[in-house]
């Protein structure tokens, strides 16, 4: 049942596009240009991600009127060509012995204030400075926080792709026994679950039974899972490179009524933010629409956590949807929405579905029934 179709292939003008709107953006930020390191950001933007994040400098810089220019060492430029294949990204080696600081530095202004990709090691930062001691650098996720937000249709495909797989993930769990079996047993059929279905990369598998699903970040552990238990499942990870995460709440045996009373709002809470997603309305927007009706049934306190977060070549990434996020929507963003309630010592809810915003309003890119599932 699921979609097993390989993605649309990024091509290197997919990639120059990135690394242009990268440039274009840190210019509009009042930025002298970017500086990444391996990770996520060098991985969006290049394609590129070396075996390991290293002691060696793999370091991509873009400045306006610039090259985009991917200073790597020597024995892996054979690796980095093949990964990036992108003809506007020059490839500088750098061999032991010589100091590739001073390399990148010829790239650098050296008054210039830069955005420093978040998974920089500090090792590398410091380096940096020491070379160009003028140089000034800023997180570039806080600098420009919506750089990866807005997803092209490629993309979007992969994405589809990840939801999909989790929904399929979810239909089969819910025929697996639940009662006599520990929440890390139900854990482990998830991750291979997910994998089954294409998931190269497995980030979380929470089962948390009874009073552990009151706390949102548990993960699974030894406790024996019993007839009557709620139990919050919570899994994902990334499929071609992209992600997925999806939550539902299930019943081990009839529900009981206080579980189907909190369920209901939970559920009601989730539609309603999602109803509220069109272009413009601002990311926080969406938290206060859920949590006035959690509030409104007399469980705001117990909602304790933001609305959602972004997905794409991580699993958490901007935009937040959380109170003081002003940022507005546009089409092509991709987020969560998981509204929960976690009663302390006796059991928690929580609904996520991923969705992104179109023309008109949204879409959810899991399907997955929003029901209390019953399990055995
Ligand atoms: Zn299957
Ligand atoms: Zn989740
Ligand atoms: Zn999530």
């Amino acid at each position: 049942m699921t979609e097993t179709h390989p993605p649309v292939p990024f091509t290197a003008t997919d990639y120059a596009a990135r690394m242009t709107r990268a440039t274009d953006e840190a210019r509009q930020a009042g930025l002298a240009g970017v500086v990444v390191a391996p990770g996520p950001d060098l991985v969006w933007l290049t394609g590129y991600q070396p075996p390991a994040s290293t002691e060696r400098l793999t370091l991509l810089v873009l400045a306006p009127d610039q090259e985009p220019t991917l200073i790597v060492p020597t024995l892996e430029l054979p690796d980095a060509e093949a990964a990036t294949g992108a003809p506007r990204l020059r490839l500088v080696g750098w061999v032991d012995g010589t100091d590739p600081y001073e390399a990148a530095g010829a790239l650098l202004r050296a008054d210039g204030t830069f955005g420093v990709s978040d998974s920089t090691w500090a090792l590398h930062l410091l380096e940096l400075q020491r070379a160009l001691p003028g140089t000034r650098y800023r997180s570039l996720s806080r600098s420009l926080p919506m750089l990866r937000a807005v997803k092209d249709r490629a993309e979007l495909d992969r994405l589809d792709l990840a939801g999909a797989a989790a929904d399929a993930t979810y239909a089969e769990i819910l025929r697996r026994p639940f009662a006599g079996r520990r929440e890390r047993d139900v854990a482990a059929d998830l991750d291979a679950l997910l994998r089954e279905h294409g998931h190269e990369q497995v980030d979380f598998t929470i089962v948390g039974a009874g009073p552990n699903g009151a706390n949102p970040h548990h993960e699974a552990g030894d406790r024996g899972i019993e007839p009557g238990d709620a139990v919050v499942l919570d899994f994902g990870g990334l499929m071609h490179g992209y992600g997925s995460d999806t939550t539902r709440t299930v019943s081990v045996g009839e529900p009981r009524q206080e579980v189907r009373a909190v369920h209901d709002v939970v559920r009601r809470a989730q539609q309603a933010a999602f109803e509220a997603v069109r272009p413009g309305v601002s990311c926080q927007e969406i938290d206060r629409v859920a949590r006035a009706v959690i509030t409104e049934a007399g469980f705001g306190e117990q909602f304790v956590h933001r609305t959602g977060h972004g997905i794409g070549v991580t699993t958490h990434e901007p935009p937040y949807l959380v109170e003081g996020e002003e940022q507005p929507l546009r089409p092509g963003m991709c987020f969560s929405i998981e509204p929960g309630i976690y009663l302390a010592g006796r059991f928690g809810v929580r609904i996520e579905d991923i969705v992104t915003v179109t023309a008109g309003g949204g879409r959810r890119l899991n399907n997955s029934d929003h029901g209390l599932g019953v399990v055995g």
